[in-house]
């Protein structure tokens, strides 16, 4: 082997890949071709220390940062940054590989807590019109790293921007909490009591708070003379408060039928609009409430509601408003970055089923048994929001369904690749359909 520092030696041998089949000689013999293998081992490892011998072998190359963060792939890039973030010395060499990362991120999109990671490393850095160039390159829709930039904005003096910022943001995410926190926090530092007010009785309509966010507003309210607990309200129901609801009210759900039925499996009964991806999302089931008691009578505007998903990309993360045009479908919201197509196959056209509704029984634990699709009853809150509400009428939805992965109708169609439920909700007064989902 040629001459090799005594560093990078310690290093290789700390942290030896596994041997190639066929190679002779020692993994440094070539530092181009171990500079490569490290990096791909690196980028399957995630955030490993694998990245700390690439870093010495690319050293003992000559290279320059900037060459060497060039030769990775965006995952690549991606990964070295978070692992930089992690190391408490290297602010500097996780910011450049982030950069280059959000420059070209490839076929997955920027993850907002990643991004936020990124934006604060800036700030910290001294560089916080940097962070806010790469908040506005983002837009309106980067909301959890614009709420990240709002202590950092007010501790510069520039609290009227955070306001601005964050309003911008809540524009979009209406239903967020969080977003409304920070945009409380915001208009406090700048003096706007009422309006803070206003964002903080907001942000207590929709879920519950982080630790973190609750204790920055009870420290900025209870300097103020606020009572926080009298603007934050209830809290949502904890997840064992939550099962109890459940149990009490847990609906019916829908099974095969070999007679005929008003609710179906399948059917094109309704026009559907495109998803995001292209595809034209499909109504799994389409439910005629009329037939239902429960959902009749606080939905007597609705005869059919579908219960829709795209089973080809993971826009089922979001949610998605809908509203009715005559038999028409549109697709008039979605809150949040489209993400890439989901890899599974895609599931063939559905042919019309009837189906029939028994009472939903809880699984041997007694809890939800994720195969079923639930109608009516109260849903089981695994995320937030834990109220949703109307887009056009801010008015609370009533829930009508908890769609799951199609068990006993053919073809089966798996949704949120089988683990969770997308939720239905519906407005009496707009007509308006809004589905989110809930994961496992
Ligand atoms: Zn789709
Ligand atoms: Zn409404």
């Amino acid at each position: 082997m040629a001459e090799r520092s005594r560093e990078l030696v310690a290093l290789v041998e700390a942290h030896p890949l596994p041997p190639r089949r066929g190679a002779s000689g020692h993994v440094l013999d070539d530092l181009a071709l171990a500079s490569s293998r490290y990096a791909i081992a690196a980028e399957r490892n995630g955030t490993s220390d694998l990245w700390r011998v690439w870093l010495a072998i690319e050293r003992e190359r000559g290279r320059t940062r900037g060459q060497s963060i060039d030769s990775l792939s965006p995952q690549g890039r991606r990964w070295l940054a978070l692992w930089a973030f992690d190391q408490d010395d290297d602010d500097a060499l996780g910011v450049d590989a982030y950069a280059a990362f959000l420059e070209r991120p490839g076929r997955m999109a920027p993850q907002d807590t990643e991004t936020l990671r990124y934006v604060r490393a800036l700030s910290r850095a001294g560089r916080l019109d940097e962070a806010l160039a790469t908040l506005d390159r983002l837009g309106p829709r980067a909301c959890v790293e614009t709420c990240g930039l709002v202590a950092e904005l007010i501790a510069a003096g520039r609290a009227p921007e955070a306001v601005d910022r964050m309003r911008a943001v809540v524009h979009v995410y209406d239903d967020s909490s969080f977003a409304w926190a920070h945009l409380a926090l915001a208009l406090g530092a700048t003096g706007a009591d009422e309006e803070m007010r206003h964002a903080l009785r907001e942000s207590a309509l929709h879920e519950p708070l982080d630790p973190r966010t609750s204790m920055e507003l009870a420290l900025a309210t209870l300097a103020r003379g606020e009572h926080l607990n009298a603007w934050c309200g209830p809290e949502g129901p904890s997840r064992d408060r939550s099962w109890v609801e459940w149990r009490a009210a847990s609906g019916e759900r829908l099974v095969p039928s070999e007679d005929p039925s008003p609710h179906t499996f399948g059917g094109d009964l309704l026009e559907l609009p495109d998803c995001r991806c292209g595809r034209r999302i499909r109504s799994v089931f389409v439910l005629d409430v009329r037939e239902i008691s429960l959902l009749h009578d606080r939905l007597p505007r609705w005869s059919l509601v579908p219960l829709l998903a795209c089973a080809d990309c993971v826009d089922w993360m979001l949610r998605r408003d809908f509203a009715f045009e005559g038999r028409a479908l549109r697709l008039v919201g979605v809150h949040g970055a489209f993400q890439a197509c989901d890899p599974t196959p895609p599931v063939a056209p559905l042919s019309t089923r009837p189906a029939r509704l028994v009472p939903n029984l809880p699984d041997e634990q007694g809890f939800a048994d994720w195969r079923y699709t639930q109608v009516g009853g109260v849903p089981f809150w695994v995320q937030g929001p834990r109220r949703v509400r109307c887009r056009s009428c801010r008015e609370e939805m009533v829930f009508v369904a908890a769609l799951a992965s199609s068990t006993g109708f053919e073809p089966y169609v798996p949704i949120n690749n089988d683990s969770g439920f997308q939720y239905h909700f519906a407005c009496n007064e707009c007509r308006t359909l809004s589905v989110l989902g809930q994961w496992t």
